[in-house]
């Protein structure tokens, strides 16, 4: 039996109402790794997973993994996936709608009793966020074997260690290798995800083919001057490093403005000694710089760092750069892309390709394979908020350009 697509994609909706009311914290949506509340999704989304006529499993940290073979053993694998744990006070869309899209498609094939020539494998992740122990893609970076067990020793903010947290909820971190996915069957990765972000709305498209995962540079600036009493300070006489920040933070506006695709955001501003009626003597700044050309990115943190140089300079203000570990930009498959884009235009959508500005658990998924996202609109480009929100018809339209996306890569094999 077969059932429409409008109807899949309300279900889809339910599903995530459902995992939605999954939290830690009542009246807001909150999932870390390793809670109750998670425990609670990875058995829900197993027995769908069962439903669908897949095995369900948890692996060793705690990710949940689903498999549909394909029409006869022995054939390669392809894998979709994403996550289910969330930021504080998330919104129900970002990375369970991904896990649960990819679910709707494997229910659909379980439907209509058809098998491909290539096993499915449906990863849930157990940790993107990072949110309880300030680890990134956990879940994932098991899975392609980049895992670092020093990571284990993190804590808490309530000193429970990670290692503790996995065993408690019923992983095993002395294996944790035993976990990582061997590369030699696979596919590729596949992962939908909501845009978070507000450029498919403006072109009212519902989906977009990802073309890369932008690199991002980290940097603390910090301006030192001289603090002084606000009252018996002469203008003229005086260091103030809260000036010097301002105008640094206009020039960051004005780089981000003038190159095409650059991103650039100074998120954090703290004065100190922070009264007032004292000059600021300190302000210590964090800048987040992303573009999916790492020379274009690197290139602009330089001219950037010259020009916190002069403009303290010409303030007798003293600016310290200390740049922390930045993120390259991961490329999407040339091949995977264009097997995306041609199942949007056979599902008779336009073909749009944009960068993600964001990480997702694909990063980490590229040590191990070639990896490909489909984006999916969501309104208001809102996302890590209760008022994330996505449009049922958008839902369906992923449905069915990840349905398609199926149907040529079994054409391939
Ligand atoms: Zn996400």
């Amino acid at each position: 039996m077969d059932i429409t697509l409008e109807a899949t994609a309300q279900a889809v909706m339910e599903r995530c109402d459902i995992l939605g009311g999954y939290s830690e914290e009542p009246g807001q949506l909150t999932r870390r790794y390793g809670t109750q509340a998670m425990r609670q999704v990875n058995e829900k989304v197993a027995a769908w997973m069962h439903d669908a006529g897949m095995t369900a499993r948890q692996d060793n940290a705690g990710s949940l993994v689903g498999r549909y073979e394909a029409s006869s053993p022995g054939s390669r694998t392809l894998l979709l996936g994403s996550h289910l744990d969330t930021v504080r006070d998330a919104g129900k869309y970002d990375g369970p709608l991904g896990v649960l899209i990819a679910l709707a498609c494997v229910q659909r094939l379980y439907d209509r009793q058809q098998r491909l020539p290539f096993a499915i494998e449906l990863f849930a992740f157990a940790d993107e966020e990072g949110l309880r122990f300030h680890s990134s893609y956990l879940g994932s970076k098991v899975v392609a074997g980049t895992f670092d067990p020093a990571t284990l020793r993190l804590t808490d903010s309530e000193g429970i260690t990670l290692d503790e947290a996995m065993r408690a909820f019923g992983g095993n971190p002395d294996v944790l290798q035993v976990s990582k996915r061997d590369g030699s069957d696979i596919l590729g990765y596949c992962e939908v995800h909501i845009e978070q972000g507000p450029v498919l709305e403006s072109l009212n498209l519902p989906v977009g083919v990802v073309s890369s995962i932008a690199g991002q540079s980290r940097i603390a600036v910090n301006f030192t001057g001289e603090a002084g009493h606000a009252g018996t300070v002469p203008m003229t006489l005086r260091h103030d490093a809260l000036c010097a920040a301002a105008e640094f933070v206009l020039a960051v506006e004005a780089l981000g403005r003038s190159l095409p695709g650059l991103v650039a955001t100074v998120g954090q501003v703290t004065a100190q000694p922070g009264a007032s009626n004292v000059i600021p003597g300190l302000v210590i700044l964090s800048l987040d710089v992303r573009h999916q050309d790492d020379t274009v990115r690197e290139q602009a943190c330089r001219q950037l760092q010259e020009r916190a140089g002069s403009i303290g300079a010409a303030r007798r203000v003293s600016a310290n750069w200390q740049p922390l570990q930045p993120h390259h930009t991961v490329p999407c498959s040339l091949r995977l892309t264009q097997l995306l884009a041609q199942a949007i235009e056979a599902a008779q959508y336009p073909v749009y390709s944009l960068p993600s500005g964001a990480g997702h658990d694909a990063v980490a998924m590229s040590d191990l394979t070639e990896i490909a996202m489909l984006f999916v609109r969501c309104k208001g480009g809102i996302s890590h908020h209760p008022a994330e929100s996505v449009a049922p018809e958008d839902v369906a339209a992923a449905i069915e350009v990840l349905e398609q996306f199926l149907v040529l890569l079994a054409k391939e094999q």
